[in-house]
């Protein structure tokens, strides 16, 4: 599964050539024009990282990153501002907003790619690639393997990303929203029971191992995995 980069800007050329670069580079790029598009973009589907211009029609950059580092569901998505060359006061502004880094225009689409890999390594060190263990529960995204204690669990698709996104995101309680959100992408016409339907499954699934206390419920917030009970 590869990561998804929301570009937000209003000049064609920049978002042509930005989609190219990282679209070559194994990101699944979509595209917003101005901060109203964006906001829709992201509801529909929460992107890994934001690619967001400084000066934009209507809401500018600056107070759409800051918007959405407010945000329940947006706050950890990583923001790089692309700024224009020798304006230094935005990029500490921008940072100041919540960016995660800016890049200034005109870049190449090597720096930008490079930038943008820096920002997810830092982000989420575990890496969509990577192996993750908790507690002898293992998950290999590589792979799309599950193992716990050296058997292999087998998941349905929906389990696993719920299980991916849990392991990735720990000890944190996340709300049935949020859970949506972030798993299966925001998609409005799924009702928040549903979230509830694939726990019961995952549960089911880890309770032979006895890992199914690992995904806790927190009555009044919604869920949170952890290892600790
Ligand atoms: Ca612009």
């Amino acid at each position: 599964m590869s990561k998804h980069i929301l570009i937000v800007e209003d000049e064609a050329p920049i978002r042509e050539m930005v989609r190219f670069a990282v679209g070559n580079a194994g990101f699944e790029v979509s595209e917003a024009a101005d901060a109203h598009q964006a906001q829709m973009a992201i509801a529909d589907r929460c992107p890994d990282l934001i690619l967001l211009d400084w000066m934009l029609p209507g809401m500018s950059g600056v107070d759409l990153a800051r918007r959405l580092k407010r945000g329940d569901t947006t706050s950890d998505v990583p923001i790089i501002m692309l700024t224009a060359r020798g304006e230094e006061e935005h990029k500490v502004k921008g940072l100041e907003a919540g960016a995660d880094d800016y890049v200034t225009k005109p870049f190449s689409p090597r720096e930008l790619v490079a930038r943008i890999k820096a920002v997810l390594r830092r982000v989420s060190p575990e890496g969509e690639d990577e192996r993750i263990e908790i507690g002898g529960l293992a998950l290999d995204a590589a792979g799309h393997r599950v193992v716990a204690d050296g058997r292999e669990v087998h998941l349905g698709p929906t389990e696993y990303r719920l299980l991916q996104f849990f392991m990735g995101h720990p000890e944190r309680v996340y709300s049935r929203g949020q859970l949506l959100d972030r798993v299966w992408g925001g998609n409005v016409y799924i009702e928040e029971r549903t979230v509830d339907v694939h726990i019961r499954r995952l549960r089911k699934v880890l309770a032979p191992f006895g890992y199914d206390r690992f995904v806790q419920t927190v009555r009044g917030s919604g869920y949170r995995f952890s290892a600790q009970s």
